[in-house]
């Protein structure tokens, strides 16, 4: 990575910054980092996004701007949202979000009025904090529902989700997860939306890659409006983007003259102006350039292939762990993520565990598990998954041997000698797998 990438002009303008990036370098090349949410970009999305780009004011959409000197801009934002109509299939794209909160926020402030009802589920199962959670603006602004998963099979309950729908009447129901390891029924939901007359609303964050990798389900063209980061399994810059249907299924027209009817039924109308001007300034045009080159890489056919094998991975990783000895959340994963449930080993280990990883080179992050007996803040499972090791190349091989020392990690997660030994090997494990 080093030799490709250096950092002449902060090494000369700023040694403390550069110090430190210097030293981040080092770290993402030797470590197998395993944190489902992240990824290594490609070298154009890199460039892309630390281009000059970053110099321009572009408020406004492609076309109707507020400033000069437009005319690059507009045609890479353009770009940008064709490329992404395309790769999902969607009838409409915008692609300013800055990263997939603020879009959260974005898509409530489009469809809801404060105090309107929001059903997701429930951070501790594996929901998102805008999902509703109590300490997010989204619990605060709105009225919070929370579904869970099942207490037996750890998996989505739709009867269950269907009759809180039906007794709630939320207006909008949120399906998409952090950390759920299996398949999700999209269709199921924007139906028991369509009953109860919700809007349905996918939050496809961590599976955006999976999904136009033809290896997960697709929320398109069905679902009322999509959501997804850019920057997890889609391989691209920091930030999002919405897709969504051209119209409001459920637009209130009563009394409108035509004109004003026409303009409430545009739902692609509303998530834009909830964007800009409603909650956000300028895009990050570096950024949406970023986005724009992600997109066409993952219409390559060796975005599929990176997709399957990233789950091929994933299903080899649980099946090791499984081999020996480790408990794993719903028993495996349909997807690019695997929860381990370290509570036969002690209740709320997980920090104490993710730091012995980590002291061996292997970086991942403590969780909450479905109904954990402990805290959020000391949560007894791990969250571990395959999408950065995957993009440097590994594979079935490579998931074995990394599946064996976190096993031998988690049952003798107190033993440095074993981390010290294991972060060796981690390392030349490493350099055989070079990125950048
Ligand atoms: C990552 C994620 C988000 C939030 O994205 P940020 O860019 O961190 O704001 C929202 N929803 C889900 C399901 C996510 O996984």
């Amino acid at each position: 990575m080093s030799e490709n990438i250096n950092y002449e002009a902060i090494k000369e303008r700023d040694s403390e910054i550069f110090n430190y990036l210097s030293l981040e370098v080092e770290r993402q090349k030797y470590v197998l980092n395993m944190i489902p949410s992240e990824n290594y970009v490609s070298k154009a999305v890199l460039e892309a996004s630390g281009s000059i780009l970053t110099n321009k004011y572009a408020e406004g959409y492609p076309g109707k701007r507020y400033y000069q000197g437009m005319a690059n801009v507009d045609e890479i934002e353009r770009i940008a949202i064709e490329r992404a109509k395309k790769l999902f299939g969607a009838e409409h794209a915008n692609v300013q979000p800055y990263s997939g909160s603020p879009a959260n926020a974005a898509i409530f402030y489009a469809l809801l009025k404060p105090g309107d009802k929001i059903m997701g589920m429930r951070l501790d199962m594996g929901g998102h904090l805008t999902h509703g959670h109590k300490v997010n603006f989204s619990a605060r602004f709105y009225k919070s529902v929370q579904y869970t998963v099942d207490k037996e099979t750890q998996m989505l309950d739709m009867d269950e989700i269907r009759k809180l729908a039906i007794k709630e009447k939320p207006k909008i129901i949120i399906s998409g997860y952090t950390a759920y390891p299996r398949k999700i029924p999209f269709k199921e939901f924007h139906e028991i939306a369509m009953e109860v007359g919700a809007y349905s609303m996918a939050d496809i964050s961590h599976i955006a890659g999976l999904i136009v990798g033809g290896v997960h389900p697709s929320p398109l063209p069905f679902t009322d409006v999509v959501m997804t980061t850019t920057h997890k399994t889609l391989r691209g810059p920091r930030g999002a983007i919405i897709l969504s249907k051209k119209e409001d299924r459920l637009a209130n027209v009563d009394g409108l003259d035509e004109k004003k009817a026409k303009l409430e039924k545009n739902l692609a109308r509303k998530i834009d102006r909830a964007v800009f001007p409603g909650l956000q300034g300028g895009p990050h045009i570096n950024v949406i350039a970023a986005k724009a080159i992600a997109f066409e890489e993952a219409m390559k056919p060796e975005f599929k292939d990176y997709a399957r094998q990233v789950v091929k991975n994933a299903k080899v990783l649980a099946e090791t762990l499984l081999d020996n000895g480790i408990k794993l959340v719903t028993g495996g994963t349909d997807n690019h993520l695997i929860l381990i449930d370290l509570t036969p080993l002690g209740i709320g280990i997980g920090k104490e565990v993710a730091v012995a990883l980590e002291n061996a080179g292997i970086v991942a992050n403590m969780n909450t598990i479905p109904y954990d007996p402990s805290t959020p803040f000391k949560p007894s499972g791990l969250r571990i998954g395959t999408p950065l090791l995957t993009t440097r190349g590994m594979k079935e091989e490579e998931m074995k041997i990394i599946g064996e020392w976190i096993s031998k990690i988690i049952h003798d997660y107190k033993n440095e000698s074993l981390q010290k030994k294991i972060k060796q090997e981690v390392k030349e494990l490493c350099e055989r797998f070079s990125f950048y």
